[in-house]
């Protein structure tokens, strides 16, 4: 099958058979994110997606561990939904779980019984871009939720049995407000206890709209100094969370990863964390971010500037 965008899914989901049912991000409206910005979204027909299944099949594939792609796959309808699951279950039937990225109002779309439905499916791990524990933040970014809609959104998903995962991004919060965003990310991942929490460090492109309020003095980016010392702190905080979480870390631009069991690990993690903190305070600061001209800054779902949302 001929994939189109970028492949992009959580560290944990890399051995998994990537199905692809949808083009794109169906809200495709976060002020920091390019993954889908230059496609059209769209739902993929079941043909193609079964011709997918069937070509896995053919090539003597049995995959134990299914992820949708692309963007918000758990927005699709329950029932195209479920017709997928089914066809997977028809072609793999020993498949241990079905897993993907949703948005909090995506769940929220979703009754009780449609939960319910796509759990005893198969479906387990949702991945949900969180980002900020500041409701401020989650505003100005222009993310589809607030905190009082992700905490219920993630009590209906925990109480039909699937496994809420977070996105979360040092940085989002902008210079100075590193430790602040930290703090109350922590606070909430503690009340919220995700299985995994995937920090992708902010990572600024020139063709999104966040760049445009940069030029515009309306947000101004953390360093990688910051972003680490922010990230040093979300990772004490959570050490004293009741249950363990698997925490994965990337600041790209600089090839730094942090990633462990908390709290088991978190000793470990923070040394880490304060080598670098350390390298880099000896350092010239450093700003991840895409330079260079975007060769098409019109968005292909409705040909409007992509700097106009
Ligand atoms: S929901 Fe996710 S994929 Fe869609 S625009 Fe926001 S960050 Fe990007």
């Amino acid at each position: 099958m001929n994939y189109e965008g970028q492949i992009c899914r959580a560290p944990m989901e890399r051995a998994s058979f990537m199905l692809p049912v949808m083009v794109g991000c169906s809200y495709n409206g976060c002020k920091f994110c390019n993954l889908f910005r230059h496609l059209k979204y769209r739902i993929l027909p079941l043909e193609q997606v079964e011709n997918e299944l069937k070509r896995v099949k053919n090539c003597n594939g049995n995959p134990k561990r299914i992820f949708l792609g692309d963007g918000n796959a758990f927005d699709l309808p329950t029932e195209h939904l479920v017709s997928i699951l089914q066809m997977i279950r028809s072609y793999f039937p020993d498949y241990e779980m079905v897993n993907m990225d949703a948005t909090v109002t995506g769940i929220l779309k979703k009754t009780d019984e449609e939960l319910k439905t796509l759990y005893d499916l198969g479906v387990r791990h949702l991945y949900l871009g969180i980002e900020s524990g500041l409701n401020d933040v989650l505003e100005f970014m222009n993310k589809d939720h607030n905190l009082p809609e992700a905490y219920r959104a993630i009590e209906r998903l925990q109480a039909a049995g699937l496994i809420y995962d977070a996105h979360v991004m040092t940085g989002v919060a902008g210079k100075g407000r590193g430790m602040e965003n930290a703090e109350a990310l922590a606070a909430f991942l503690r009340k919220t206890h995700p299985a995994h929490v995937v920090n992708f460090s902010m990572f600024l492109h020139k063709e999104v709209p966040l760049y445009r309020e940069v030029e515009k003095g309306r947000f101004v980016q953390a360093d990688e100094l910051e972003c680490m010392k922010e990230e040093r702190r979300l990772v004490e905080l959570l050490a004293g969370s009741e249950t363990s979480i698997l925490y994965d870390g990337f600041h790209d631009f600089i090839e730094f990863r942090v990633k462990g069991i908390i709290p088991k690990d978190s000793g470990k993690m923070l040394r880490k964390l304060d080598e670098a903190i350390v390298k880099y305070e000896a350092e010239e600061p450093v700003y991840s971010l895409v330079y260079g001209e975007c060769p098409n800054l019109q968005r292909c779902d409705n040909g409007a500037d992509v700097w106009e949302m």
